[in-house]
This record gives C-alpha cells, structure tokens and sequence, in this order.
C-alpha cells in the first residue's frame, strides 16, 4: 500500500469512493483517443454543432458582459419558458418548482443525496447509463438491480418485488437500449411505486428524441406528480454538452432539499448557458426537428444494416442501437476496434445483463455511418 508522509493512502481517500470502479465507457475512450482512423461509434454525444441563434444569442450576452452568477434557482425567464415548454410531455410544472442545474448529471446526484438516508433502497432497472449505480451509492443507497432484458422494460412484479424502497430510476428513451416507455409501460411503473411508496427520478434526457410515440412525462400521470422528480437538459435536444445546462422538476420538500444542496455546491448554472437555453426554448423547435430527422434516417438505415448479422430491437428513441451480437461484448468491442477500426461500447458497462450485447451510438454522419456498418457486418460475418 502506497504511503505519503507516513499515512496509508487508502485512509486519504473516502471509502465508497475509493471502491467505485471505472466507467467501462472510459476504458474505450482512451483506447482511441487520437486515433482519427478510428470511426467512433461510442460517444453519446450529437455530432451537430450547437444552432447559430444559440450561440447568437451567448455572444450577444458576452459582449454585453453578462457574465455574473444568477440566482441559485436560475433565472426565471428560463424556468418559465420550461414551465411552459413542458407541456408538451402532459403538464405543467411550477416555475417555483425548477431549478437550474449544471447538466443532468448535477440533477441527477442532487437529487439522489436530497432523498436518500444510510442504507436506502435505490431500484436501477438496468442496462442503464453509467451514472446511476455510483451517485446511488454515493448518496449512501443500497442499490437494487432489475435486468430488464429481453424487452429493456420493468415489470411492476419485478419492482413490488423489492418489498420497501426509496426511489426507483428511470430513463426513457433510455441510454443504452433507446427504449421508450409506452402509457401502459408507465402506468405499471407508477403503480410500482405507489405499492413501494417509493420516489420516481425520471431521466427525460432524450425525451425530443422520440420516433415512436409521443414522449409523456410519468410525472403527467393522475396522482403522480408528488412523487416525481423530472430531470432534463439541453445537452441532446439541442446538442449543447459542453455549456452544461440542464432542469430538474421537483415536488415541495424534495424540491427545497435539492436546492439546498444546489446552492451550496453550485451556487448556479452557467450564465451564458442559461441564455442560450431560453433561446433553443422559444426558437429552437426547427433545429429540433431538422437534427430529430437525421437521427431517425440514420436510425433506420443503421438498425437495417445491422439486422443483416444480429437481432436489433428497434430502438424508439434517442441514438443509441443495442444489438445482440451472441459474442462476449468486451472481446467483440476490442476486437472490432482493433480489426477494424470501429469503436463501440460493450454491453456490459450498462450493467451485467447488458452482458451479450454493444451500444452503438449512431451520432456520426450518414457518410461514417454507412462505413461503419460495411466493417461490423463484414467482422461479424468472419467471427461467424
Ligand atoms: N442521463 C443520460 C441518460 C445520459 O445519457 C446522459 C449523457 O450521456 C446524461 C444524463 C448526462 O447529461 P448532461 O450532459 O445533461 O449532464
């Protein structure tokens, strides 16, 4: 064990941190980071840049010198424009119920450490995003697994099953299966956890990125808005990761805890993103729809060409394909990445049942796209 200055380095380190293990979507990247040869199919990140009116109107902001904190909440021409933006997905919150956040990820852990107490039940259905399981047990949760293969949905019995727990995840159209959640599938996950009295976070991430159906917010349903917090962001819908800008929508007492821990370790999003963000809000829905139809073409053209050599589910929404390759997901992801200069994500960072199966993400253009399918169907025909 490594020492510094007499004390044993693990003592410096917090526990559960300490035993955290590597995001397996990291490992990837740093395999290919500088190899522009390789054709990258494993970052969940858009590929269009942000829509000039966006970034129109952060530099006016800039030149204008607006460049000082908000309040802690976020600026309430913003959390308005939310209120009124959320509509769409079936209700509309108080704008004195948003706050702001720095990304999804801070609404996320926010509201993780806002709920939990030592030892409280946290229900993942997985494969899920990589976030989840270490925020839960950052927070101080016991995490409860639910696979959900083969249809990428939980099942009320597999949820009452847990007997007693404080909040259940969800994330719909879901990272990494780009499965949505239809009214039914809802209804039995609200009614889960009305019989667990359990918290629903609801990650509405990708909720633009809806070919399927219609995205309804599980926060719409009767009965369930006391017991939701909805958590979404810019970073997809309008291909905005770098500014870091994201909501979440809670109820009363959840909402005042979240935003206690807010102030203290934020104090607020960014300024120039929060700008941006009340302009994709009230001018953005053409940019929406223009980046919302290259992902569907890419859809179908990718999930066509891949059903050539394995058994796709059609995704519903956001830009991830899972397919089920029948191969050992790490071997199979290494060695596509190696012979053929093509990087995917194995399952199994996503969680044990995504053990089987490699996200592809298919944020890249059409041109890299229809090369990257040539190469995997060509290396699955070889292994056979
Ligand atoms: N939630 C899901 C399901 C995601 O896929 C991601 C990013 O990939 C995030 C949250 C993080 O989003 P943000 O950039 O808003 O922090």
């Amino acid at each position: 064990m490594k020492k510094i200055g007499g004390l044993q380095l693990s003592r410096k380190v917090n526990e559960k941190v300490a035993n955290l293990k590597p995001s397996g979507i990291r490992r990837f990247f740093d395999l290919i980071i500088g190899r522009e040869d390789v054709i990258s199919l494993g970052v969940g990140e858009p590929d269009f840049p942000v829509p000039w009116k966006i970034r129109e109107e952060m530099i006016y902001s800039l030149e204008k010198g607006i460049t000082s904190y908000t309040s802690n909440q976020g600026l309430p021409e913003l959390r308005n424009a939310i209120a009124e933006y959320y509509e769409k997905f079936g209700f509309k919150p108080d704008p004195d119920r948003i706050i702001v956040t720095t990304g999804v990820s801070e609404g996320i852990d926010i509201a993780l450490r806002a709920i939990i107490n030592p030892g409280d039940k946290v229900i993942i259905p997985e494969p899920c995003y990589v976030s989840y399981e270490p925020l839960s047990i950052l927070a101080g949760a016991e995490v409860v697994k639910i696979p959900t293969t083969p249809d990428f949905k939980p099942r009320y019995e597999d949820l009452v099953k847990v007997g007693k727990a404080k909040a259940i995840i969800i994330n719909y159209p879901n990272n990494p299966t780009g499965v949505s959640y239809s009214q039914k599938d809802l209804e039995e996950i609200a009614d889960a956890a009305i019989e667990l009295d359990a918290i629903i976070i609801s990650d509405e991430i990708y909720s633009e990125l809806s070919y399927t159906f219609k995205h309804t917010s599980i926060a719409s349903l009767n009965g369930m808005e006391d017991r939701v917090v909805v958590l979404n962001g810019f970073s997809k819908s309008f291909a905005m990761t770098g500014l870091r800008i994201g909501y979440a929508i809670a109820p009363d007492e959840i909402f005042e805890a979240m935003l206690k821990i807010h102030q203290y370790c934020m104090l607020c999003a960014p300024v120039t993103a929060q700008i941006g963000a009340i302009e994709a809000l009230r001018n953005g829905e053409s940019d929406l729809e223009r980046m919302r139809a290259e992902y569907l073409r890419r859809r179908n053209y990718f999930v066509r060409r891949l059903r050539e050599v394995f058994e796709v589910r059609m995704p519903d929404g956001a830009f991830y394909v899972f397919p089920k390759i029948n191969a050992n997901s790490e071997e199979f992801a290494e060695r596509l990445l190696f012979e053929k200069n093509v990087a995917v994500v194995p399952g199994n960072a996503f969680g044990e049942c995504g053990e089987g199966y490699i996200r592809c993400a298919y944020a890249v253009s059409m041109e890299k796209l229809k090369e990257a399918a040539d190469r995997i169907v060509d290396f699955a025909k070889r292994i056979g």
